[in-house]
């Protein structure tokens, strides 16, 4: 789905087993400084990503940039299998580069996390490591669609990054939000590591005037997306006093 210019989402299943479940990869078309894809999905999805890409008229091979907005296994589960192909250059915030190069071993899915989805730990097995190319901090600034905020937004994992499309006021939440049928919703507390940082992150982003928010789950939020994000930042200023 195109939602700005040269701003497309990739909406994939997550995979057969669980119908229903949608993850929502983010596609920056620039002709000037290539084309940018934003999180690259579960291992062995590389397939369902090239299918994705044709809808923006892109092949894997003319991707020259991958973002992970942070470590978790679906959001850099084909990252490597992408880079392969397509010769992209990684970026990453430096607080989560190292569980995604393989340095240290990635911080989820948690023993927790493993009880509950039990078939997370055979995709756990074909995680391969991702070299990255460029690490990114909060106010790094991009030089990509017109310009690309890069907006720290720690909680979920230690180094989450959130990316702002300056021109089309479109927010790359990652997993900083989530979304439900076009109702913006802070983090999913089941998947975060850290819930108080978290919704501290969202806080991060009130002074953003936004038409489009990308949620990876939950998709596209694009209906009064500036007053859904004050209200879940006055959600999450009500949560702390608790
Ligand atoms: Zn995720």
């Amino acid at each position: 789905m195109r939602i700005a210019n040269g701003v497309y989402v990739l909406t994939i299943p997550r995979s057969p087993q669980e119908a229903g479940s949608y993850l929502n990869l983010t596609l920056i078309v620039d002709e000037e400084n290539g084309t940018t894809l934003v999180d690259a999905g579960l291992p062995d999805q590389t397939e369902a990503i090239g299918a994705a890409l044709v809808e923006a008229g892109i092949g894997v091979r003319d991707l020259r940039r991958i973002i992970f907005t942070h470590q978790d296994l679906d959001h850099v589960g084909s990252g490597a299998a992408l880079v392969r192909r397509s010769g992209a250059r990684v970026l990453a915030h430096s607080a989560d580069a190292p569980y995604i190069e393989g340095r240290l071993s990635s911080l989820k899915p948690t023993p927790e996390m493993l009880e509950q989805r039990p078939q997370m730990r055979e995709v756990l097995e074909r995680l391969e490591p991702v070299g990255v190319d460029e690490q990114v901090e909060n106010g790094s600034r991009l030089d990509l669609a017109g310009g690309t905020q890069v907006i720290f937004t720690p909680g979920h994992t230690p180094g989450h990054i959130s990316l702002y499309l300056e021109g089309s006021k479109v927010l790359v939440a990652g997993d900083a939000l989530t979304a439900d049928r076009g109702y913006l919703n802070g983090p999913n507390p089941l998947a975060t590591l850290d819930m108080r940082t978290a919704m501290q992150s969202v806080k991060r982003l009130a002074y953003l005037d936004v038409d489009t928010i990308v949620c990876y789950h939950g998709g596209v939020v694009s209906e009064g997306a500036n007053e859904q994000l004050r209200r879940v930042i006055q959600e999450a200023s009500g949560n702390r006093n608790e």
